[in-house]
């Protein structure tokens, strides 16, 4: 007899409630969630072809220490008294984490409650560095607060819809799928799309601007001087609900302001970009989608807030169809931040210099005989923690379901740094990793249909994730494996959970813990989730936080009643320098690299290249080539090619595209050696972070290209 579960899609931000069809324990089916609000029955080609990309085939299924596979006593066992050798002998700080995205909220709280409360370091980050850190940093500054203002309700509300660093139509395709509806829908509606490349979000594109990488701040400062000197700021709203204004346009202005000046900085037609400059300004439900285009910059957080200033400055904010709307590339980014997943973190959206916060997730983690050792400041950000250990200051590093060797730029020193660090353990799903291969210790983890607990999208909708199936072999929870490590070093008190409801049920009342005080908290509150035991817990339906008393059914969009989260209420609109690309471009590496996601991967692939129609979409890492760099290299459609950087190589067959811009390739982000030995995309670039963010600049690489 069938039986159907609802649960959530492991891949992008979108989110999407899946239905799956069990039989004989196994899952043979999957159909969209008709009841979700992130997707109500849709379902992209990935999501779709999840039945066929499981089994127990590659996986991990004994733990293994120093090469001997080993029961769990004995691995937890080293594990522990490993971390407490390298503790004791080098300190709290020699200790650190790097986490995922693809954890369920409930891991991440654990390993942040472990490492940071107990363990007393404060380097535990995330590869959501990678995804959506300059947007967050922009947000705080901005609004007061990592809390994105919209829903996906608002992009089909919207009369103008603004794609910029984002192809929406390839990596949050149920997104495109709600715009495609609505624009049908609406024939009002505009869509315009910002972007060097040509790509398949231009299909529903009423204005394409393909503008010169790394110009997006430049375009949206002109969009304020633009709309200031037009006269069409809001400003009634400027003078009740922001600060700031001033000094952004003062510094809008720095440059020659004028369209045709900008335009030619951006290397767009003035006219076209004009005629955007008037639709965003004479329409007042906006959406602008943005994405890691934006975020993947060393001035990643000055464009994020280019963005935002034209918001605030036009009232297109906290209303029905409006908003800057940053789009998370991970199926739990967003989560991960709430538990404190970020280095910049403590817990619940607590910042260390949140006066009050270090104390206060003291009081919470106390025990009757234990009590927490937080630290007292911030630790390093992701390129930074691997810097740190390349210097040989972490001497214990574990790592949760991600392979930095893959997705963080400089990927060979990140390589070199990774063998330097005396103890490394892996917690993952898969047997066959170069990362694997270089641990100490490895950890089988459970994966998607597994594992149990909940994730948050992209709209600040908190989701169940059901574990359906057993764990092959002897894999266990991330929550498990960190809980029993930790009862191991002294520590049960506070880590005795037994299931992930008693976890989620700590991390809603800590979210609502003596926060009453300030507003800038009171925004991530789970207090309405508090008390759901497991009945509770296992019936979730999805919920979009701040979940309250007051809001029992959550909160689709803030800022409604015009009050900020910052320390006046008020919105602060600031000012943007624009910057281009730090990796500058020279004569052994004339072209400008861009990197992203293909339609129908997911990262390193250890999922969807499972699937033979998954694979049939793109089969092999290519570069993509305007035809007349193509010509000038002697390169011919479909030969193989060397992409090559001043850090690393990557081969790929040669695709000559009218999509690019001269002078610029493409490639994609999946392939790593374990594939036809292509190299990596991440060994292309210099590890050049936003000072702010730490986010990397993984857009905007400079390489060379020759036949292979
Ligand atoms: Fe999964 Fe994203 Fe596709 Fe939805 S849009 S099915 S979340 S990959």
């Amino acid at each position: 007899m069938a039986q159907l579960n609802l649960t959530t899609c492991p891949y992008c931000g979108v989110g999407c409630g899946i239905e799956a069809q069990l039989e004989e324990g196994r899952i043979v089916d999957v159909k969209g969630d008709s009841e979700h609000p992130a997707n109500y029955g849709r379902l992209c080609v990935k999501g779709s072809a999840l039945a066929e990309t499981l089994g127990h085939h590659g996986r991990l299924t004994r733990p293994r220490v120093d090469g001997v596979e080993v029961d769990w006593d004995t691995a937890l066992a080293s594990v522990a008294s490993r971390l407490h050798t390298a503790r004791e002998a080098h300190g709290n700080e020699a200790l650190a984490a790097y986490l995922s995205g693809q954890l369920l909220t409930e891991d991440y709280y654990v390993a942040n409650k472990l490492f940071k409360g107990f363990l007393g370091t404060p380097h535990l980050d995330t590869n959501s560095r990678l995804c959506m850190a300059s947007a967050v940093a922009a947000y705080k500054r901005s609004l007061g607060a990592d809390a994105v203002p919209c829903s996906y309700e608002d992009i089909e509300d919207a009369e103008l819809v603004v794609l910029v660093g984002s192809n929406l139509a390839w990596n949050h395709p149920v997104l495109f799928q709600r715009l495609r509806v609505a624009k049908n829908r609406n024939p009002l509606m505009r869509v315009v799309v910002i972007d060097p490349r040509v790509t398949d979000s231009c299909e529903l594109a009423d204005l394409y601007l393909g503008i010169r990488p790394g110009s997006d701040a430049r375009l949206f400062n002109g969009l304020l001087a633009w709309m200031a000197k037009k006269k069409r700021l809001n400003q009634v709203f400027v003078e009740r609900f922001t600060t700031g204004l001033e000094e952004a346009l003062a510094a809008a202005q720095e440059d020659d302001a004028s369209v045709e000046a900008v335009a030619k900085d951006c290397d767009v037609d003035a006219e076209r970009l004009e005629t955007f400059y008037y639709w965003f300004a004479s329409q007042l439900h906006v959406v602008t989608l943005y994405s890691q285009g934006i975020n993947q910059s060393t001035s990643g957080t000055e464009k994020c807030h280019a963005i935002i200033n034209c918001h605030l400055a036009g009232g297109k904010i906290g209303l029905s169809g409006a908003g800057p709307f940053s789009i998370t590339g991970q199926p739990n980014a967003m989560g991960g931040r709430e538990v404190g997943g970020l280095a910049n973190q403590l817990a619940a959206h607590m910042d260390y210099e949140h006066p009050g916060a270090i104390e206060r997730v003291t009081r919470f983690w106390s025990t009757p005989s234990l009590a927490p050792s937080l630290p007292s400041s911030p630790g390093h950000k992701a390129v930074q923690l691997f810097d740190a250990i390349e210097r040989g200051e972490v001497k214990a590093l574990w790592i949760m379901a991600t392979n930095p060797l893959a997705s963080l730029p400089d990927a060979n020193r990140v390589r070199a740094a990774i063998e330097r660090c005396p103890l490394v353990i892996v917690s993952e799903c898969m047997a066959d990793t170069d990362l694997v291969a270089m641990a100490d210790i490895v950890l089988p983890a459970s994966g998607w249909s597994e594992k149990d607990g909940t994730v948050t999208n992209s709209e600040r909708r908190i989701s169940r994730q059901r574990g359906l199936l057993s764990p092959p072999g002897e894999a266990r929870h991330d929550w498990w494996i960190i809980s029993r490590v930790a009862e191991r070093m002294g520590y049960g008190e506070a880590f005795c959970y037994q299931h992930p409801w008693e976890i989620f049920d700590e991390h809603a009342r800590l979210s609502a813990f003596e926060n009453d005080a300030e507003h800038q908290l009171r925004l991530f509150n789970l207090s309405g989730l508090v008390g759901l035991g497991h009945e509770g817990y296992d019936a979730l339906k999805p919920i979009q936080w701040p979940v309250t008393p007051e809001a029992p059914r959550g909160t689709a969009r803030l800022f409604e009643d015009g009050i900020f989260a910052t320390a006046t209420g008020k919105a602060r609109i600031w000012p943007v320098k624009p910057q281009g690309p730090q990796q500058a471009l020279s004569k052994a590496f004339p072209l400008r690299l861009n990197s992203g996601r293909v339609r129908d991967q997911w990262h390193t692939m250890t999922r969807t290249a499972r699937s033979a129609r998954l694979m049939n979409h793109r089969a092999e890492p290519f570069v993509d080539v305007h035809e007349a760099d193509a010509k000038a290299l002697g390169l011919r459609e479909h030969s193989l090619a060397w992409v090559r950087a001043a850090t690393g190589e990557m081969r790929a067959r040669v695709r000559i595209s009218p999509a690019q811009r001269q002078g610029e390739v493409f490639v994609p982000i999946h392939w790593t050696d374990r594939f036809c030995l292509a190299g990596r995309a991440g060994s292309l670039y210099q590890s050049l972070t936003d000072p702010l963010s730490g986010q990397p600049e993984s857009k905007h690489g400079a390489v060379a290209l020759t036949a292979l």
